[in-house]
């Protein structure tokens, strides 16, 4: 492993602008399952589509069902050593930002500022009408005492979880302001990503057209494995930890 940690840091040592991009794989080690996998919340329950949440109060019920469960499983998760190791190459000016697919929020835990969230955050809750946000605890509080999916105490209107869910467009904003530093970047650095998700997988192949290097880091293949300058399969908190360290020299 020492020999490919030397490698990608010398990259990352020449890059003028590196961007990070991570998925579900870089929080695994933080006990976070993929939502995909066995295990993950929807091998068990059916995922509530955006349109019928805005159709049906039995949908919104269901949501906030769900909400809590997964709310468990992230207000005990800490960040682990790979997002530790990106915040300190944000902190030491060696990345331009985050991009991710997660909605753990455990790259601002770790310090990182700069983090596009294509898929929203799961630290929040936000009224689909004024757009206010509110802490989940308060919100998941009153849901347990009624059983009833809470209001938005400004104005009325429904309150979801501040993820992006299934039939819900992704946040036109943070997907140019992704699209815009995957194209100006010189190395891409996709990390525990399957690289399956649209549009989040068009970001590796938009920075590799630009002309960027593109570095993947996952456990197992992907569909974009034969496009990238290299692929390390290698556990991710060990092999960003080897990685700083060598960058700290
Ligand atoms: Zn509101």
């Amino acid at each position: 492993m020492a020999r490919l940690a030397a490698e990608l840091a010398t990259m990352m040592k020449e890059s003028g602008s590196t961007v990070v991009f991570t998925g579900a794989g870089i929080s695994t080690e933080s006990g976070i399952p993929d939502f995909r996998s066995p295990g993950g919340i929807w091998s068990q329950s059916k995922p509530v589509f955006f349109d019928e949440f805005l159709r049906s109060a039995e949908a919104r019920r269901e949501s906030w069902r769900q909400k809590e469960i997964v709310h468990r499983d992230f207000s005990q998760a800490a960040p682990n050593a790979g997002h530790r190791a990106i915040a300190r190459w944000e902190s030491a000016g060696l990345i331009d930002g985050v991009i991710t697919q997660n909605i753990d929020g455990l790259h601002q835990a770790a310090g990182n500022e700069a983090v596009l969230e294509l898929h929203g955050t799961a630290r929040a809750i936000a009224c689909l009408t004024c757009e206010a946000r509110y802490d989940v605890d308060s919100m998941m509080n009153l849901f347990r005492q009624t059983g009833e999916p809470p209001e938005c105490p400004q104005c009325g209107g429904y309150l979801k979880s501040a993820t992006v869910s299934f039939g819900q467009p992704l946040p036109e904003d943070i997907l140019l302001d992704s699209i815009r530093m995957a194209e100006q970047c010189e190395l891409f650095l996709a990390i525990g990503s399957s690289l399956v998700v649209e549009p989040a997988a068009s970001l590796p192949r938009s920075a590799k057209r630009r002309g960027a290097r593109l570095i993947i880091i996952n456990r197992d293949s992907t569909p974009l494995d034969d496009q990238a300058d290299r692929v390390y399969r290698e556990a991710i908190g060990a092999f960003l930890t080897e990685v700083d360290q060598l960058l700290r020299r």
